[in-house]
């Protein structure tokens, strides 16, 4: 029988595991190896994730599971993804979603955000957990390669209402030397199917010498799909089998998103300290409406919110948001 959750749609017969690892066949269905298993369960700035135009300012339940059918070389969660997930136990919680629900709400969260590793992996218990969370009134947000098939990216966009897409590189000898798919193709034709189904940000690793020529093509295809969708450009510092290798060139890059911002107005780009590339402006006016702090590496939080509701203060122009401003609340958090 065969998987169709991912593009990879793997044999699954006679007891034998695909791509992920995550899932068996059994009595003529597909099966999730281990359900309700967390592998992260831990509250976080929603702008950390990074969300920065879906409920600005809120905190959210960073969930997370194990498993991955991507083999990203420079993998900064392989611990979770790469190993076999039979053999992780340390630190993973087993919480049905309705225990999951109440915690979210124990500890002052306004979302629950799937991230660490892939929301492909774990289909059947988070379609339990978006009905828990549906009744609870709180909104469901992910990371996710987007490597699904047409169906199961229709799954995921019955699940969640906000994404944050990565789309690591265009060409096919990236794709298959550094991530290990063959091609890009599913994800581009996702990204577009999602962005119409929900709120949509693109995230795009920069890879010394790997991908950094792409990112323009990268940000031509993504103004194709909507020019007003927030772009974050991580500077990646390889982690795994590729550490070791060069870092990228903050300079350089820079300037190569100076001209992009021309027609992909919300770019962003993280991951070095003292960045002021975090904050919004107004792609009409340039007034800073979204002022952000980061400490360089998955630290950043709202530091003030100038926006009236979605509008310029200034000039009256939309800024897209997914969502209002929520307020902070009380509660215990650890990041
Ligand atoms: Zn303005």
């Amino acid at each position: 029988m065969q998987c169709t959750y991912c593009e990879w749609r793997c044999d699954l017969s006679d007891g034998s595991l695909g791509v992920c690892r995550m899932y068996v066949e059994e009595g003529g269905a597909i099966r999730e190896r281990f359900p309700y298993r967390w592998s992260s369960c831990i509250p976080s700035r929603v702008e950390s994730v990074p969300f920065y135009h879906a409920w600005p300012g809120s905190r959210c339940l960073v969930i997370g599971t194990a498993g991955c059918n991507f083999r990203c070389r420079y993998c900064s969660n392989s611990f979770v993804a790469k190993q076999d997930p039979a053999s992780i136990q340390d630190g993973m919680i087993e919480l049905l979603p309705a225990e999951l629900i109440r915690k979210a709400k124990q500890l002052g969260c306004h979302s629950i955000v799937f991230n660490v590793n892939e929301p492909a992996m774990s289909f059947p218990s988070l379609v339990e957990l978006a009905g828990e969370a549906r009744g609870a009134g709180m909104p469901m947000g992910c990371l996710t390669n987007a490597y699904t098939t047409e169906e199961s990216t229709e799954l995921l966009g019955s699940i969640f209402s906000f994404f944050n897409i990565g789309l690591k590189g265009l060409a096919d000898s990236f794709n298959r030397d550094s991530i290990g798919i063959p091609s890009v193709d599913p994800i581009l034709r996702n990204i577009r199917r999602l962005a119409a189904l929900g709120h949509v940000e693109v995230t795009t690793p920069v890879i010394e010498s790997a991908n950094d020529g792409e990112l323009e093509e990268i940000a031509r295809f993504i103004a194709d799909v909507d020019p007003e969708i927030p772009w974050h450009v991580f500077r990646l510092l390889p982690e795994d089998e590729m550490k070791g290798a060069r870092y990228p060139n903050i300079d350089a890059i820079a300037g190569a998103l100076e001209s992009i911002r021309a027609f992909l107005p919300h770019v962003y780009f993280h991951n070095f300290v003292g960045s002021d590339w975090v904050n919004t402006r107004c792609p009409d006016c340039g007034t800073t409406v979204i002022e952000r702090f980061s400490l360089g590496c998955g630290g950043d939080r709202l530091r003030s919110f100038i926006c009236r509701g979605n509008l310029c203060p200034s000039c009256g122009r939309e800024i897209r948001l997914h969502g209002e401003k929520v307020a902070w609340s009380a509660g215990e958090v650890r990041q």
